[in-house]
């Protein structure tokens, strides 16, 4: 473990980055697949030094724990905050690495939504089988995350016909009076999410920008109370900057001040503002994290 740490050391201007907002499929690990151990212990190093690592991604909470937080040691989980389904729910842990129960921000505070997921979930199931998919077919991934309905076709035909299931997802689902919408998500699954849910949304509610300090400041709201950090001190990581069907993390930046570092670790996109990092993905971030460069 010792050697591995030596591998890749920050780089020193790390130093003075208080939050790292990162997406994690394709950014931090391959999709399905874990953080690998060099990333791990590199970020460990990060969230060690009192960096807040913020994870916002479409997957759910259990999903990013296991493939992501669990590489953590337990006492530094406190300083990781995870935003699942895109950010409809925020988790963070406590001192002993245990996620606390009540989330730090939610849709499902919301009373609309109340049952809507599960009305959501028997709409999925009769959409696909209105479309001769029975819900069940080996290959087919349904899950309710309770603040989203996910439909994963990872080893079946059916992912080919995601945009005529995501219309008439958005159909039926509006003949419902739910105010949820279907949109395509990665490359293989259709997601079902609360309308207006993007990735800006947690940072917006748990990001609090201080007015007492000429706009240069923000309060972020943790498990451990109101933390501090200046907006210069966050970097923005994602590996879909690309509008107008490749921009999740993009959404990220509308809730941050401009001028906010982002660094993109997918496709280059030509936007002011926005780095790509040397290499792609999460051997990308090892590289950008040990780099003494930051350009
Ligand atoms: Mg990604």
């Amino acid at each position: 473990m010792n050697s591995l740490r030596a591998a890749v050391p920050l780089a020193r201007r790390f130093d003075s980055v208080t939050l790292v907002v990162s997406d994690v499929d394709d950014t931090l690990a391959p999709p399905f697949r874990d953080i690998s151990a060099s990333l791990a212990h590199a970020l460990t190093r990060l969230v060690g030094k009192g960096t807040i690592l913020f994870l916002v991604s479409g997957q759910s909470i259990g999903n990013i724990e296991r493939r992501v937080v669990r590489a953590f040691p337990r006492p530094l989980r406190r300083r990781i905050l995870v935003g699942h389904c895109h950010g409809a729910e925020v988790f963070g842990y406590d001192r002993t690495g245990r996620r606390v129960t009540a989330p730090l921000f939610s849709v499902r505070d919301g009373a609309a939504m109340e049952g809507a997921f599960g009305k959501a979930l028997t709409i999925v199931t009769s959409v696909l089988n209105d479309h001769g998919i029975a819900a069940s077919s080996p290959g087919i991934l349904l899950e309710d995350r309770g603040v989203q309905v996910t439909v994963d076709f990872p080893g079946h035909p059916a992912a080919g016909r995601r945009e005529e299931l995501v219309t008439a997802l958005n159909e039926r689902l509006a003949e419902a009076g739910l105010s949820v919408e279907a949109r395509p998500a990665g490359h293989l699954g259709i997601d079902i999410m609360t309308r207006g849910v993007d990735k800006s949304l947690a940072l917006r509610r748990l990001l609090t920008p201080v007015s007492s300090r000429g706009g240069q400041a923000y309060r972020l709201t943790t498990p451990d109370g109101q933390v501090a950090g200046v907006w210069d001190g966050i970097e923005v990581w994602g590996d879909q900057f690309s509008p107008p069907d490749l921009d999740a993390d993009l959404r990220m930046l509308a809730a941050l001040p401009p001028g906010v570092r982002a660094v993109n670790f997918g496709p280059p996109a030509s936007l002011p503002g926005i780095r790509t990092a040397r290499s792609p993905g999460p051997a990308g971030v090892l590289d950008y994290l040990a780099r003494s460069e930051s350009g």
